[in-house]
Order: C-alpha cells, then structure tokens, then sequence
C-alpha cells in the first residue's frame, strides 16, 4: 500500500485501545455494570485526557449514585471542552442532585448561552424520542404463523410497509444539499470511528481505481491488527482481511485540508441532539469526498460502505423525514444556510412529536389500532374465529380511522413546517 503516514501505526494502535475503553465504558454504563464501567473510562483516560471519556465517566459515577464524583469528572471534561453546552448542561443536573441549585442555575445559563436550544432540551429529546419511534419504525406484531387469511394480508401488508421504511432509513442520500457533508469529515484517523472497508466494496474500489488510472494519492490506507488488541470488537468481522498474510483492515485515506472555525460553528447534532465530538474544527474531510457527496456511494453496485452508511445527523434525519412526507421544499431548503437549516430541523422535529405522531389523540388511536391486531392475533391462534373475525373488522376500521387522522394531522403540522422555511431566518 503506497502513500506518506502522517499518524504511525504504534500510535493509531494506542488510539483504538483508547476507543475500545472507551466504547466499553459506554456499553457497560447502558448495561448497569457501573462498577467496571468506571474502571474502563479510567482506562480510556489513561491513554489520552479527552473530553468525552471524562463525560462517560460523569455519567457511570452519577448512575452509581456518585454525585459529587460525576460533577468532578464533568468539571474535567469542562475543562478540557468549554465550548460544549451539553456538559454545561449535565453538571447541573448534577449540581442539583448534590444539593446545590445556585451552582446548577449558573451551569444551565452557561448552556443556554452557548445554545439557546438548552432552554428547551428536554422538549427536543422527547421529540426526538417520538419521532425516532416512528422513523424507521419496527413492526414485530408480524412475525409468526397466523391462519386467517385476512389477518396474514394484514401482517404482510404491515410488514411490506416496514420494509419500506428500513430501506429508506438504512443507507438514506442525505437530502441536506447545502451541507458540506460533515459526516465525512473526520478528527483523527477514519479508521478511529470505525469506518473501514469490506471485501466486496475493496473489490469494486480496486477495479474502479484500475478502470479510472492513477490520479494523486492512493486513496486507501491498511492498519495492520497484530498491533492492537479488541479488534473483534472494534471493526465488523467481515472487514477483517489478510493481506499480504496478517489481518488488516482498509479504510479510506484523508485530505489534508481542515474544516476550520468557520465551518465548524454549524455542526449539526447528533440525532438525540448530543455534540458529535468527532468534527471539530480540526476534523479533515475523507478523501472521497467531492463537492459535498461521497464518491464510491455506488462504485460497483455496492451502495456506499457500511460503516458510513448508516448516520444521519438530527438535521440529515429530519429533512428524510420530511421528504418521506412530502413536505420537504428542496428550492427553499437550498437557499438556507447550514445554521438555519439545523434550526429548522429542531422547530420541524417539534412539530411533527407536538403536533402528530405524540399527540394524545394520535397515541391513543395507535394504541387502539395495536390492541385490536393483538387481539384479532391471539383469537386466531386459540381457534376462536368468530371472535378473530370480529377483532379484524375492528381493527380495519380502527387503521382506517388512525391513518385519515394522522394524515389530517400531518396536513396541519406541514403547513406549519412549510412556514418555518418561509419565516425561519438567523
Ligand atoms: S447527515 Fe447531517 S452532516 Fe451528513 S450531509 Fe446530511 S446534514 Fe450534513
Ligand atoms: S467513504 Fe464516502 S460516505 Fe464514507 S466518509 Fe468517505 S466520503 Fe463520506
């Protein structure tokens, strides 16, 4: 593999062994093992003193009922990030806990003066929650063996339809045309964030680049995997490859350029609306990245690499969101700037939880309409036909109510998101 290093393979080593620990730390803190959690982010910070390993440290101390301790790692992470609104944020709640609302109120102004959006974050993670529910949505009522006929269309029907949805949500193009693409742009080695290359895509790649010539830089890098431990856990097992007789993963190589200050104030969220703490300002874009758009996205019918197909930021999310519901105006989407189009995805996003899919009478229409298809289920599966029958023609009417209020719903909350591009400006 040609091409200059500008990281050696001994430190990139060190860098996944910080991630590894890291990444554990989180995975052992979602699981309640707090106790080992803290040792693994302790771990973490051994290697390197970075802001997001003392956050995760904050976070398994305050579940372990540590306050005090919580609000001295976040301190740290203060300190080492002070333009980050969500620690700012998080040390008040646990400020709070600890008995000192003084010091909380100044850490939650301090958030809102970094972003006003804090003055209502709790209303953005419900949204979130609500319309993450929602898109790409999952439909696990059916799955399993039914023997009415009516009732097996109906699951197909539900089932085609979430489908649908997946491949929709799975491997989206980003409709956001006015962003630089800030998903490829990476601090730090890509292979740091996972993004690495399959055999089939490595395949496609190599005869694309024969097909195409040399031009500049060979675009892939090889990091070689007897120098780290953990890389089970670290890459997909079918991005592990032999090369030249050890095991390696490839990924893509980076351009020089950095996204600089400028650029970097309008990072959009992550899609719960937390700092993506991989694109600073230092953060360089991948090299296959060309005006704004990934360039292996379908080189050789193999739509785009695994490990990056699958992010959307919040403002990416919203707008397929918005485009799977026909309310997104690309014209006037196209003539906003990047901190305009981040805020109205957040107002968007608002309106489509308030408004639609978390109204209450939307949920309870939804609940109705699951109840029913339980029910016409079960009676099917106990034999009790007529019952079955009746809970069919139940739900049917139920599904048809649910969908023109929903609709209804959207037609009114659409309006309103519509006028967001008219009326939203900085
Ligand atoms: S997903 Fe987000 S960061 Fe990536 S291109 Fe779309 S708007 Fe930009
Ligand atoms: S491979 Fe394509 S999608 Fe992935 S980071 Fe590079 S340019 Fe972006």
């Amino acid at each position: 593999m040609k091409g200059k290093k500008t990281m050696t393979h001994a430190s990139q080593a060190d860098e996944l062994r910080e991630k590894y620990y890291h990444s554990m730390g989180a995975a052992l803190t979602e699981e309640g093992n707090l106790e080992e959690a803290v040792v693994f982010f302790q771990k973490a910070i051994d290697i390197h003193d970075t802001p997001y390993a003392w956050h995760g440290l904050a976070r398994a101390l305050s579940d372990a009922g540590d306050a005090a301790g919580a609000v001295g790692a976040m301190t740290r992470a203060i300190k080492l990030a002070p333009g980050i609104p969500e620690y700012y944020h998080e040390r008040g709640i646990f400020l709070k806990a600890l008995g000192r609302p003084d010091l909380a109120d100044d850490d939650t102004k301090k958030a809102i003066c970094l972003d006003r959006n804090y003055e209502r974050i709790d209303t953005i993670k419900w949204a979130a929650r609500v319309v993450g529910q929602v898109f790409p949505g999952a439909s696990t009522q059916a799955d399993g063996e039914v023997r009415s006929r009516e009732l097996r269309d109906i699951l197909d029907r539900i089932k085609r339809g979430a489908q649908h949805m997946e491949d929709l949500f799975h491997k989206p193009s980003c409709p956001v045309a006015a962003c630089p693409a800030y998903c490829c742009h990476f601090t730090g080695k890509l292979l740091l964030h996972g993004v690495t290359v399959g055999p089939w895509k490595l395949r496609n790649l190599r005869e694309h680049l024969n097909e195409k010539g040399p031009s500049g830089e060979y675009p892939l890098e090889i990091f070689p995997l007897v120098q780290t431990e953990h890389s089970d856990s670290l890459f997909p097992p079918a991005d592990i490859m032999m090369q030249q007789g050890a095991a390696c993963v490839i990924f893509p190589r980076q351009k020089d350029s950095v996204l600089g200050g400028d650029l970097a104030r309008d990072i959009p969220k992550g899609q719960d609306y937390r700092t993506l703490m991989w694109i600073s300002e230092n953060a360089k874009p991948c090299i296959f990245l060309a005006d704004a758009k990934c360039s292996i996205y379908d080189v050789g019918g193999d739509p785009s690499l695994d490990s990056c197909a699958s992010f959307l930021c919040m403002t990416g999310f919203v707008f397929v969101v918005l485009k799977y519901l026909g309310l997104l105006d690309e014209e006037a989407a196209a003539a906003k700037t990047m901190a305009e189009l981040n805020a109205i995805a957040v107002d968007a996003l608002i309106i489509l939880a308030r408004d639609v899919y978390g109204s209450e009478e939307a949920k309870a229409c939804a609940r109705a309409v699951a109840q029913e298809l339980t029910c016409a289920i079960e009676e099917d599966r106990a034999n009790n036909d007529a019952s079955r029958d009746a809970a069919i023609e139940n739900y049917s009417l139920l599904k048809s109510r649910h969908d023109s209020l929903i609709e209804r719903l959207i037609a009114t909350g659409g309006q309103k998101i519509i006028n967001l591009f008219i009326s939203r400006g900085e």
